[in-house]
């Protein structure tokens, strides 16, 4: 038994093997270069001398390589079995967690070193497949001073939210003066402008890369002819069938959507409000907001109220300080979610006032900030600092991403807007397919399957806490994940892991056990 153990201890399994996989067919003798023996000697030193495990594990993974790239064996260094397993338990009593060396070089290093391998080509790349705004700054500045300088936007208008708007950018003329684009997608975008909206403000403007037509922003917010040309039948909003009072859409018991007016700050080609964002501003009236929080006031079933829009941040502060207020005060509404994409496009918008009055709201009862980013471009010092702030106000800020054809269907993007945002202050909530209801952006949407891959590749590979779910808008959420579940076998379930298609076997609650009644505390009633 000198194998297992010494002064008593015993030595795992897992170390023996490792062990015996040292030790094997030592009877050739090699001879080991100078510097290894020097290494090793070092590291033996070090391991016998200290209270510390680094040299220990540094030795044993030495001596680990050596054995499989050199077939040399520790006794060609004089090292002996004895010794090692001295060390080795020297190791797991000094270790808080009584980890064993074999645990640790044997497997937990190889672990590590196989889940690096699955993110080697996306760490290389992701800077340039999905630069963030932040990464992008320095472009973005000349992009911005290019813009002033065309427009004669002043510095302190630029960083005001009413100068944002003042210079938004909603006719080709204008447009083609600050990006510069290609004559037939001049011609394009006029004849889609004949027919909808386009609202970009400068800042949003100066996130676009100047001479990448698939510039994912450019994207998202100047409209091509396909919006027109698409052939198909709109199928009509969700409004029109889930409206049970002015403003209101409902169709879940607990929860109640406040459309509070239907103004953006600039409009994105995939919108799937487009029908209510309309040809034109609204002001909403106060009784119309009236008779939707009466709705609400007398539906005691709704916890939840979501502000949204168009761009709940759109409204001037003193409305969003009532309209939260009023929520407030009603004792059925446990909490409130105000919907925007104002921190993106335009965070000149948040201002010591607002920020005052989410904290106020949020102190009586938890206020969530739901946005959309959906790329790591849209993510800019500028907009990182606007959700830094919200963030100290609110409970959360949740991002609500579409996906989108050529702007971030593929795994790396996501993964990167994904981990950018959440760089950014921000929670990855939802992953939305891009809505069927509306021919206008069909060139835009992607299939479930592509969407499905993306999402489940990041499993494994990303934090958790930087997953969204992917979900379908079909009257209602509908979650479109694939089943990780692989098939059942007596009485275990067998999954399979997302990352690498492994299948692990997971004991199901036995329904015998589940079924008895009379169990921890209960079983002493009566
Ligand atoms: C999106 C939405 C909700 C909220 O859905 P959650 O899954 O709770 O985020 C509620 N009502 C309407 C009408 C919606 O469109
Ligand atoms: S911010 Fe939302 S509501 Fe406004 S245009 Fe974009 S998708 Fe539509």
């Amino acid at each position: 038994m000198d194998n297992m153990s010494v002064n008593g201890s015993e030595i795992d399994s897992e170390t023996n093997e490792l062990l015996d996989f040292l030790f094997k067919d030592t009877k050739v003798k090699r001879n080991a270069a100078e510097k290894d023996k020097n290494k090793i000697i070092g590291l033996l030193k070090n391991s016998e001398d200290n209270k510390r495990t680094t040299p220990i594990v540094d030795l044993f993974r030495k001596l680990l390589d050596l054995r499989n790239n050199k077939g040399i064996s520790p006794n060609d260094f004089g090292i002996n079995r004895k010794k090692l397993i001295t060390l080795a338990i020297k190791h797991q009593d000094i270790d808080e967690h009584y980890v064993t060396i074999g645990g640790r070089v044997g497997k937990a290093l190889n672990i590590v070193k196989q889940a690096n391998e699955r993110v080697r080509d996306y760490l290389a790349d992701k800077k340039k497949a999905a630069p963030s705004g932040i990464e992008l700054w320095d472009q973005i500045q000349q992009n911005a001073a290019r813009i002033k300088e065309i427009m004669g936007i002043s510095d302190e208008e630029w960083n005001s939210y009413s100068g944002q708007l003042r210079y938004a950018i909603e006719d080709v003329d204008t447009l083609s003066k600050v990006i510069a684009l290609p004559k037939k997608a001049i011609e394009d975008v006029t004849r889609v402008t004949k027919n909808y909206r386009m609202r970009l403000t400068p800042y949003y403007a100066s996130l676009i890369i100047p001479g990448k037509p698939d510039d994912p922003v450019l994207q998202q917010s100047v409209p091509t002819g396909e919006m027109v040309d698409n052939v198909g039948v709109e199928i009509p909003p969700v409004a029109a069938d889930h409206s049970p009072a002015r403003l209101i859409d409902q169709f879940y018991p607990q929860v109640a959507a406040m459309k509070v007016t239907n103004i953006c700050a600039m409009y994105c080609t995939h919108c799937l409000r487009i029908a209510h964002i309309g040809k034109m501003d609204k002001i909403y009236s106060k009784e119309a907001y009236e008779d939707a929080l009466n709705y609400i006031r007398s539906n005691p079933n709704i916890r939840d109220v979501l502000i949204t829009g168009g761009d709940a941040f759109v409204l001037p502060n003193k409305y969003v300080k009532w309209i939260l207020n009023e929520l407030d005060s009603i004792e059925h509404v446990k909490m409130k979610r105000l919907g925007t994409r104002i921190p993106i496009t335009t965070p000149q918008r948040i201002d010591p006032e607002l920020l005052d009055i989410l904290a106020e709201s949020n102190d009586k009862k938890p206020l969530r900030v739901v946005v959309q980013i959906n790329t790591a471009q849209e993510i800019t010092p500028v907009s990182k600092k606007a959700f830094k702030m919200i963030s100290k106000r609110v409970s959360a800020i949740l991002n609500q991403a579409v996906l989108l054809k050529g702007i971030n269907d593929t795994k790396y993007k996501m993964w990167k807007l994904c981990e950018t945002m959440q760089e950014a202050y921000v929670r990855p909530y939802y992953l939305f397919n891009c809505s069927f209801r509306n021919p206008q952006f069909s060139h835009l949407r992607v299939p479930v399957e592509v969407g499905r891959d993306i999402v489940e590749s990041m499993y494994g590979n990303i934090s958790g806490d930087a997953i969204p779910r992917y979900i379908a808008a079909a009257g209602g959420k509908i979650p479109l994940h694939r089943s990780n579940v692989a098939r059942k076998e007596n009485g275990s379930i067998i999954l399979r892991k997302p990352w690498s298609g492994a299948e692990v076997s997971y004991p199901d609650a036995d329904p015998k056990v589940y079924n008895e009644n009379r169990f921890s505390f209960r079983k002493f009633k009566e």
